[in-house]
């Protein structure tokens, strides 16, 4: 328990300063950028090739920077009562364009009209992660599922993916931070989105077989009579 506890503080620590050097990184960074917009915009000859290179570099290290400040410190600014299949399909609707560059059908069935009350960009953000990661393991050919059902006093939302899946052993390790497989990963993606669901008091589960595919399942507790005006 002690050790929990201690592991918990340094954690802490670990994110408050993460937090404050993410934080001091970023303002250079948009300097940087806004210039190299600028060179980009007056090579009409194309003289300097690389600049759209150096930019897609510098908007990767902008998202990390973005998720370690999520991750130290999610904010939970604006609650609200809002459609929860809404934000699912802004969502899908967002990373169609990943899906359909990795050749990837990624499919809805979000018909319940379930209402929460929460921070709306937080969830979104949460949602983004768990599905880029599902449309990330599949294969092309491969199906990408997100559905929504009312469980109890829960909205149920699954990510189905037909992709690689995960052994027992990175089953384990899934969640932990800076836990990845990937070249380019940070590992912050889904501790980002645990975070957020818990903090919500919410639950996320993990199913997974190896070369069949992987299931995520989170629960969420839903407003009941919420009163919408249209
Ligand atoms: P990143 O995406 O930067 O690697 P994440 O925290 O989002 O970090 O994910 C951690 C790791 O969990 C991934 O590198 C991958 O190995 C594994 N993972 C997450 N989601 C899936 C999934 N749907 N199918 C298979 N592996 C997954
Ligand atoms: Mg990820």
């Amino acid at each position: 328990m002690k050790q929990e506890i201690e592991k918990a503080e340094k954690l802490n620590t670990m994110g408050e300063l993460a937090a404050s050097i993410a934080h001091e990184v970023r303002n250079p960074l948009t300097v940087v950028k806004g210039f190299l917009q600028l060179m980009q915009q007056d090579d009409k000859d194309n003289n300097h090739p690389y600049i759209p290179l150096v930019l897609s570099e510098l908007g990767r290290a902008e998202v990390i920077i973005s998720d370690y400040l999520n991750f130290a410190k999610p904010e939970f600014k604006n609650l609200e009562d809002f459609s929860l299949s809404q934000v699912l399909s802004d969502v899908v609707m967002l990373l169609n364009a990943l899906a359909v560059k990795q050749g990837v059908e990624l499919k809805s069935d979000l018909k319940p009209a379930l209402f929460l009350f929460t921070d709306r960009n937080q969830l979104k953000q949460a949602f983004v992660n768990i599905i880029k990661n599902a449309i990330e393991a599949t294969p092309s050919g491969g199906t990408v599922t997100v559905s929504l059902a009312l469980s109890g006093d829960q909205a149920l939302i699954t990510v189905a993916d037909t992709g690689k899946g995960m052994t027992e052993e990175q089953l384990s390790r899934i969640g932990t931070l800076f836990y990845t497989t990937k070249d380019k990963g940070t590992g912050l993606g889904t501790t980002v989105s645990v975070r957020i669901i818990e903090s919500m008091q919410g639950k996320v589960s993990f199913k997974s077989e190896v070369g069949k595919g992987t299931e995520v399942t989170l629960r969420l507790p839903i407003v009941q009579n919420v009163q919408i005006s249209l």
